[in-house]
């Protein structure tokens, strides 16, 4: 599966620890993430993370880019709800075309643990037909 991580910067060492934590799941999947996000994550997991450009650089158009093409399985874009309206634009684009392609998606680390647990136990194998 293809999985998208994206986090603003006050939940990037959120998404450092969950990613260290669920190490073993991500390992058999593909991960695509906005530049930073993507190498403090490879920084503290090793894992190999295929880097989009910085967020506010492109790099979340090209990952709404690669929801609307189908190519995303499911998304975690870990929210910082505090400080709205910098962050607002970025994360309603993604929230819309995972919306509008029925792709799961996680804002915060609650809602993170159930989708990778899933992901894990393959209930998210309809992904694979649907593709
Ligand atoms: P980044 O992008 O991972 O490159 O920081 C996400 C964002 O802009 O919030």
């Amino acid at each position: 599966m293809k999985i998208g991580l994206v986090a603003h910067d006050a939940k990037k060492t959120l998404m450092q620890n969950f990613c260290i934590a669920y190490r073993s799941i991500l390992a058999k999947h593909d991960i695509y993430a906005t530049g930073t996000t993507g190498r403090l994550v490879e920084s503290v997991t090793n894992l190999k993370i295929h880097k989009l450009l910085a967020g506010h650089l492109g790099g979340v158009q090209q990952l709404r880019t690669q929801i609307e093409q189908n190519e995303i399985d499911m998304v975690i874009f870990l929210r910082d709800p505090q400080t709205v309206a910098d962050n607002e634009k970025n994360i309603n684009q993604i929230v819309h075309v995972c919306d509008m392609h029925n792709i799961p998606m996680a804002t915060n680390i609650a809602t993170a643990e159930l989708l990778i647990k899933a992901l894990d136990r393959g209930d998210l194998e309809w992904r694979e037909i649907y593709r």
